[in-house]
């Protein structure tokens, strides 16, 4: 959501004549996107910004905290950083162009939700050329008991079919490839009569983009008529990202995910007869309040029997303000949460490798995004799971899709030749 919230900004700032610069040292206005999701995003971002505020070179150089750290900080961040020029929460930061045009010299703080939906109206721009997300809503209904999203972008909303078709049919005039749709828990997409299934056969419809992928799916609102466009939808991209959370039912009651393991499991068992060799990915959370051994072992014994492709696998962290900072003692201790989190990430490791060996001889449809970061003669690219694909070939493959056979795999990488 922060990538797709970038790539927004990008064009707001494009569109008021703003220029972006190679690195922040040379750059008029710097911004800096945060995330709150965990703490250490929030460790990460805050040092971030004070290596940033070092760049100022003059009072005309601005520095803007904007994102989640910026709506859930306001003000307190101005204490932390007296550098910072502009504070501007998840729903604001589009307002970036207008206010700097505004700018008096004085610090600007807005955190205000759920005011302004102009971005809906602004065409996504991202990095990546060929690959673009595209927001079709923002927010969560959902208030898991861990989670801090809801507090910091407010309840669902949901853009019109006809502006994501606009912007998708845009982005194919522009030469992407690729479009991810994002929003907190895109099953839960409504708009009129229009599902989320409705939507993505809208967009196979009434656009010639080539590839469609999607983020974030919640198991406990991912459908049958979802899961069957994996078996009839070839432009729709083999991959699922399903966060499981926990292996163990009382700990994702207590967790408020509101689905058991017997329906994740069903959920699984429905998008491999869709389409069988679909990667599916997850996010686990070892550590949460009460969590036992045993219940630690249930995560583990889930994830070796899903077989994930890979996993985002985190130490319980309180967000203040949620539920469950609110209700449950983090009682689990430090050490106990790091050996769990260990022993799990050495476990989906070597998951992964088995997962990605499956891979060698099989071809696949590659999308050429750029180079390897360590040697430019070698093409990067995803898959149609998502998985990285690095390959020689001395022909210029960049923005194309092209077949690639898998030679080797590690557990995050894929090597392989075109055919
Ligand atoms: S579904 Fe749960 S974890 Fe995901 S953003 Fe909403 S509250 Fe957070």
């Amino acid at each position: 959501m922060n990538l797709a919230d970038s790539g927004i900004l990008s064009t707001a700032m494009e569109a008021a004549g703003y220029q972006p610069v190679p690195e922040p040292e040379k750059a008029g206005v710097i911004i800096l996107n945060t995330c709150s999701v965990r703490e250490k995003a929030e460790v990460r971002a805050l040092g971030r910004l004070r290596e940033l505020s070092r760049l100022k070179r003059d009072q005309e150089t601005c520095l803007c905290a904007i994102g989640c750290m910026a709506q859930r900080m306001g003000d307190t961040l101005i204490k932390e950083i007296p550098a910072i020029d502009f504070i501007l929460g998840t729903e604001r930061l589009f307002e970036l162009p207008r206010l700097l045009a505004q700018r008096n010299g004085l610090p600007v703080v807005d955190t205000e939700l759920g005011a302004d939906l102009s971005w809906a109206e602004l065409p996504p721009s991202s990095d990546n050329a060929f690959s673009v997300h595209v927001t079709i809503s923002r927010g969560c209904n959902n208030y898991c008991a861990y989670c801090i999203v809801p507090y910091l972008r407010g309840p669902e909303r949901h853009r019109l079919p006809k502006a994501i078709i606009e912007d998708v049919n845009h982005l194919v005039e522009k030469g992407v490839t690729e479009v991810t749709l994002v929003g907190q828990n895109v099953n839960s997409y409504e708009s009129g009569e229009v599902s989320f299934p409705d939507l993505i056969q809208l967009v196979i419809r009434e656009t010639d983009i080539q590839r469609i992928r999607f983020i974030t799916s919640h198991p406990k609102d991912i459908s049958g008529e979802l899961i069957s466009l994996f078996a009839t939808e070839p432009r729709l991209m083999g991959h699922v990202h399903l966060a499981l959370q926990s292996g163990s039912d009382r700990i994702l009651e207590k967790m408020f995910r509101r689905y058991n393991i017997l329906h994740f499991q069903n959920r699984i068992d429905q998008l491999r007869q869709a389409r069988s060799d679909i990667a599916l990915t997850t996010d686990l959370i070892v550590g949460f309040p009460t969590e036992t051994e045993e219940e630690f072992e249930m995560t583990l014994e889930a994830v070796r029997r899903i077989h994930f492709d890979g996993a985002y696998m985190f130490r319980y962290s309180v967000r203040s303000g949620t539920w469950a900072a609110k209700n449950l003692i983090d009682d689990i201790p430090e050490a106990d949460k790091l050996r769990r989190l260990k022993k799990l990430i050495a476990s989906q490791k070597e998951i992964s490798f088995e997962v990605n060996q499956e891979e060698i001889g099989r071809v696949r449809s590659v999308l050429v995004d750029g180079t390897s970061r360590r040697d430019q003669n070698v093409w990067k690219g995803k898959t149609e799971g998502n998985k990285t694909i690095l390959f020689r070939n001395d022909d210029d493959l960049l923005g194309q899709v092209v077949p690639v056979r898998v030679l080797r795999a590690d557990s995050w990488t894929l090597h392989g030749e075109t055919v």
